[in-house]
């Protein structure tokens, strides 16, 4: 028996005792794919195209507009948050979903260097996605008091007594590493400085508790773990204690407290409701709405202890096999230090091995230099597709068969 079928009767034991295992039928997933990019865009929930016929079919084609009110889409950008808040540690009422992260960014680096004047720097971290650091340039450029600061590993070092507001991820895009949100935002609030967390990476693959953290401000991506569609509205979480006498940027109309009285002054809704800023995009947050609804049959500890053994299981798996010298774990080797995503860092070949991965149906995806990214959303993915997925790597690795795919210029998708 070689080590990798070792690993195949394992995989299956695990699926066999795996009490999540039933949640995958409640996807369409695509034949002859092992999906391991639900870090990028998660699948879509089979419930989906039914929920968009009725909103097409009914809401939309025969209330019209009528369905504001009787089809609750005027609430869609709260109803979507509470079914959010509990996943990220939010209250009732306190998560506001629409626009894109990067909006979101932008309004909440705004507001805090409204709230902590007159001290002026944001402090970004260097390694940071890059929409983060490209909003905090333009608050920057936008705010004639503001800076803008970047630090490496070394936060403690780079907190002063002018730093307004602290900027980072909470699962890092590239390696996975998890940051200690509680930790760093005690260090930072000692220090005089807000934070604002990116959790793109971590809702609904981590735990993430912005409550329990105490944070400041929180925003992220529902198209990735939470399976939200292809440009599903992000959210947005501001610290209750901030909420009072909130000053922030994005004053729009279905963020007034009587919209529809048209009023020539702007009076902002109470709590989150303000943060609407237009007309919710209803098409997305129905989508959204319904890929939810499965969280509320989940058992969250449950669905993080998977994602930590099936990052490790294919570590494992990858790291026992492949020729020696061919692959590097790039980020922690601690599963609970890391999120639902593994980087590999390839000594050659990554981007042409990436290729020929998608060739066999294993979808992950890379980022330069030398980076391949396999991410496994715990809701759908099983330790068979695990085990197979690190066979195949593992094969061209052993193999070079890598070299004969043809060459193209960029991965779907990518
Ligand atoms: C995916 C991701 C984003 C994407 O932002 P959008 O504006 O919604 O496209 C932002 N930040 C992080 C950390 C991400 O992983």
């Amino acid at each position: 028996m070689t080590l990798l079928t070792t690993f195949t009767e394992r995989a299956a034991e695990l699926d066999r005792n795996d009490k999540l295992a039933s949640f995958r039928e409640r996807f369409v997933i695509p034949d002859d794919v092992i999906y391991l990019d639900g870090n990028s865009l998660g699948l879509m929930a089979s419930t989906v195209p039914e929920r968009l016929g009725h909103l097409t079919e009914s809401e939309w084609s025969h209330g019209l507009i009528r369905s504001w009110s009787t089809a609750g889409w005027f609430d869609l950008p709260l109803t979507v948050g509470n079914r959010i808040a509990p996943i990220i540690g939010a209250g009732a009422d306190e998560v506001a979903v629409g626009e894109s992260t990067s909006v979101n960014l932008f309004r909440c680096m705004v507001t805090a260097m409204l709230h902590n004047a007159p001290r002026s720097t944001i402090l970004v971290e260097a390694e940071n996605f890059p929409t983060d650091s490209y909003m905090a340039e333009s608050v920057a450029a936008l705010m004639p008091t503001a800076s803008l600061r970047s630090f490496d590993e070394d936060l403690a070092s780079a907190l002063d007594d002018d730093v307004a507001l602290v900027v980072l991820s909470h699962v890092d895009y590239r390696s996975a590493k998890i940051r200690d949100m509680a930790a760093i935002t005690k260090a930072a609030h000692a220090a005089g400085a807000l934070v604002l967390w990116d959790i793109s990476h971590s809702v609904g693959a981590v735990p993430c508790d912005v409550t329990g953290a105490d944070t400041d401000f929180a925003v992220g991506c529902t198209y990735k773990y939470l399976n939200g569609g292809p440009g599903a509205p992000a959210f947005t979480w501001i610290n209750p204690r901030h909420m009072d006498n909130l000053r922030q940027p994005l004053l729009g109309w279905m963020g007034h407290r009587d919209p529809f009285a048209f009023a020539p002054e702007y009076a902002p809704a109470p709590g989150a409701r303000q943060l609407v800023c237009g007309t919710p995009q209803v098409l997305s947050l129905a989508t959204l709405d319904e890929a939810l609804k499965i969280w509320d049959e989940l058992d969250l500890d449950a669905l993080y202890a998977k994602g930590r053994a099936l990052t490790e299981f294919f570590v494992e798996a990858v790291m026992t096999t492949c020729p020696a010298g061919s692959v590097t774990l790039a980020g922690p080797s601690d599963p609970y230090e890391r999120g639902n995503h593994v980087s590999l860092d390839i000594a050659e070949g990554g981007f042409e091995i990436m290729q020929a991965l998608y060739e066999r149906g294993v979808i992950g995806d890379f980022r330069q230099p030398s980076l391949m990214r396999f991410g496994f959303a715990p809701l759908y993915t099983s330790f068979s597709e695990v085990a197979a997925a690190a066979a195949h790597l593992v094969d061209l690795l052993a193999t070079g068969a890598w070299r004969d795919v043809a060459p193209t210029e960029r991965l779907p998708g990518t």
